[in-house]
C-alpha cells in the first residue's frame, strides 16, 4: 500500500509517495508562491497531489504537514503567521478531501517531521523523543509514549516561541526573546552579520568565515552553542526524552559546529541524549505520509 505525504513550507511544497516499508516510490516539489495568498497556495498543493496521484493512482490516502498551528482532529489551520497569508481559518482536510476523495490527515509540519524521524530516521525505536528544527525559524515537537503531544490549543511542542531571554529580541509572534530569535539559522546569520559587519548570504558563508578564524563570528557561534545548550538542557529536564533530535538547515553544516556542542554539554556535566536528525528536508513529507496509516500517531 502507498500513501502520499505533503510538506507545505513558506517557500516550497514537497510531496512524496511512499509504501509501508518506507520505500519512496515518487516525489515532486513546487514553489509555494505564499505571497500570492491562500487560493494560490492551495492550488499549488493540489497540483503537487495531482501529479503524484497520476503516477501512483493506488495511493490510499494523503497526509499533510503544514506550517502553522493545526487542529489535527478537524484539519483546520487554527493559527498561521503572514508567511502563509490567509492560511489561518482554512480547513485543509475538507478542501483536499472534496477534490481527491481520499482520506486526508493534517498536522503541523514540525509534528510530521518528528513522525518521519521516528519512523525511518534518528528517532526510530524511541517512544519518547523531542525534535527541534533549526532553519528559517525553530520548529519543535514532542512525542511521549509513542504519541505526539499536540496540546489543548494545538501548540504543544512550540519550542521556537518558548522565551529564552526576558525582554530580548522581538519575535514575529508578538513576544520578545523567543528561542527562535537566538538559535534559528536566520538568527545565527543575522547575529554574525551584525557582529562582523559583513553581509552573509547564508549560514554557509558564516561558517566559512568561522573556519577562516574570524573572531567576531567565532564569538557568535559560541553564543549559539551556549543558547542551544540551555535549550536542550531545559528540554532534558522538562520532558526527559530518550533523545532530542536536532534537525533543520543548520544541521547540514554540523561537521563544523556539532563537536562544540558535544564539548559544551560535557564540560557542563550534563547528561543529555541528543543527536542529529537524519531525514533532512524529507522528514516532514515522509512523516505526513505515515499519518495515513495511523492517524493516532
Ligand atoms: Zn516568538
Amino acid at each position: 500500500m502507498k500513501a502520499i505525504g505533503i510538506d507545505i513550507g513558506g517557500t516550497s511544497i514537497k510531496g512524496v509517495v511512499i509504501d509501508q516499508s518506507g520505500r519512496i516510490a515518487g516525489e515532486t516539489k513546487q514553489a509555494t508562491d505564499a505571497a500570492k495568498g491562500k487560493d494560490c497556495i492551495l492550488a499549488n498543493v493540489k497540483d503537487v497531489i495531482r501529479q503524484l496521484l497520476e503516477q501512483h493512482p493506488d495511493s490510499e490516502g494523503i497526509g499533510i504537514g503544514t506550517a502553522g498551528r493545526v487542529n489535527a482532529s478537524t484539519g483546520e489551520i487554527v493559527y498561521a503567521t503572514d508567511n502563509l497569508p490567509g492560511w489561518q481559518g482554512s480547513n485543509l482536510k475538507e478542501e483536499i478531501e472534496s477534490v481527491f476523495h481520499r482520506r486526508v490527515s493534517v498536522d503541523n509540519d514540525a509534528n510530521t517531521a518528528l513522525i518521519g524521524e521516528c519512523w525511518l530516521g534518528a528517532g526510530a525505536g524511541c517512544s519518547d523523543v523531542t525534535m527541534l528544527t533549526l532553519g528559517t525559524g525553530v520548529g519543535g515537537a514532542n512525542r511521549i509514549g509513542g504519541k505526539i503531544v499536540r496540546g489543548a490549543q494545538w501548540n504543544g511542542g512550540e519550542w521556537g516561541h518558548v522565551i529564552l531571554v526576558p525582554n530580548g529580541r522581538p519575535c514575529n509572534c508578538g513576544q520578545r526573546g523567543c528561542i527562535e530569535q537566538y538559535i534559528s539559522g536566520t538568527a545565527f546569520v543575522q547575529a554574525a552579520a551584525e557582529a562582523a559587519s559583513i553581509h552573509f548570504p547564508s549560514g554557509v558563508e558564516v561558517l566559512e568565515a568561522y573556519e577562516k578564524g574570524n573572531p567576531a563570528v567565532a564569538a557568535v557561534l559560541n553564543e549559539f552553542i551556549d543558547d542551544l545548550t540551555v535549550v536542550i538542557h531545559n528540554i532534558h529536564l522538562g520532558i526527559n526524552p530518550q533523545a532530542i533530535l536536532i534537525g533543520g538547515g543548520m544541521v547540514d553544516s554540523k561537521s563544523i559546529w556539532w563537536g562544540l556542542l558535544e564539548e559544551r554539554v560535557k564540560r557542563q556535566g550534563l547528561h543529555i541524549s541528543f543527536r542529529a536528525a537524519e531525514l533532512g528536508n524529507q522528514a516532514g513529507s515522509i512523516g505526513a505520509a505515515r499519518m495515513v496509516w495511523d492517524a493516532r500517531l
